[in-house]
């Protein structure tokens, strides 16, 4: 039997990359899903038109996760399409290393706002809908055990991300809502394209150092993503779960 038969999900920043394989993964197991994105319109389109080809239900949604009102009107969709929500996947993510000397207040202000205040903002939006056996699930990363060079930004925003996740499982304990991360190590996707990672020495060297010996693909995230939504995972809240092919 689908494992998310009859639940409501919102994956934000779902036009692509482990958004999308999340977003799409969740419609499999027979969740609705609203289909976050901030600017890429035809990217959650096309991903709306793959959920409903394959007989589930998405819709797309249009939302900055940085602005209160967006992040509320993104979970309001869920309501007013689906009638309920169960499952906030916190995904939408930017990533830019920078050595010390070069991080800037705009740089900081900008991956602090997406990153985190995100995070918070459509957490406190989903709350008051959120009920018995809802799941909030946090991508954070893998940095935050690996501590790159370059990126004290970027690892500061997912460290918040894991304090967050623990502090939220505690929030919402007794209202039997669980809240969990996603550790993952590299994994290709468009935004890892753009950034120039691919074919670069850092993921060469980390794919090099993997014990499965290759970069993550987007469903290998979502399946635990799936897992974590599910009541598979009834017993766990506050955990982050690595995923990186062993990397450690
Ligand atoms: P990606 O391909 O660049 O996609 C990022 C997504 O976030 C897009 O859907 C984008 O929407 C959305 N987004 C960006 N700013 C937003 C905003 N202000 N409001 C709403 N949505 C916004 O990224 P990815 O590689 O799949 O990464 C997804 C998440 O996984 C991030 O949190 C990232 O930190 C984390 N992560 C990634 C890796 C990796 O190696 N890829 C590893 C560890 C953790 P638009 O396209 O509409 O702008």
């Amino acid at each position: 039997m689908s494992k998310l038969a009859g639940k409501v999900a919102v994956v934000t920043g779902a036009s692509k990359g482990i958004g999308a394989g999340i977003a799409k993964a969740l419609a499999a197991e027979g969740a609705a899903v609203v289909v976050n994105y901030a600017s890429s319109k035809a990217g959650a389109d096309v991903v709306v038109q793959a959920i409903t080809e394959a007989g589930g239900k998405a819709v797309a949604v249009q939302g900055d996760v940085t602005k209160a009102s967006e992040a509320q009107s993104v979970i309001d969709a869920a309501i007013s399409n689906f009638g309920r929500l169960d499952v906030l996947v916190n995904n939408s993510g930017i990533y830019e290393f920078a050595p010390i000397e070069a991080v800037t207040e705009e740089l900081y202000r900008r991956m602090f706002d997406v990153n985190v205040l995100g995070v918070l903002l459509t957490t406190q939006a989903a709350s008051k809908h959120l009920g018995e056996g809802g799941s909030v699930i946090n991508i954070s990363s893998a940095v935050t055990s690996l501590f790159p060079p370059d990126s004290t930004v970027y690892t500061g925003t997912k460290g918040a991300v894991d304090a967050i996740t623990g502090v939220l499982a505690v929030e919402f304990g007794p209202r039997k809502i669980r809240v969990n991360a996603i550790n993952p190590g590299a994994v290709e996707t468009e935004g890892v394209h753009s950034a120039g990672f691919i074919g670069s020495d850092f993921i060469n060297t980390i794919v090099a150092q993997t014990p499965l010996g290759r970069i993550g693909q987007p469903d290998d995230i979502a399946s635990i993503a799936v897992f974590l939504a599910s009541d598979d995972s009834r017993w766990l809240t506050g955990e982050k779960l690595t995923a990186s092919g062993g990397l450690r």
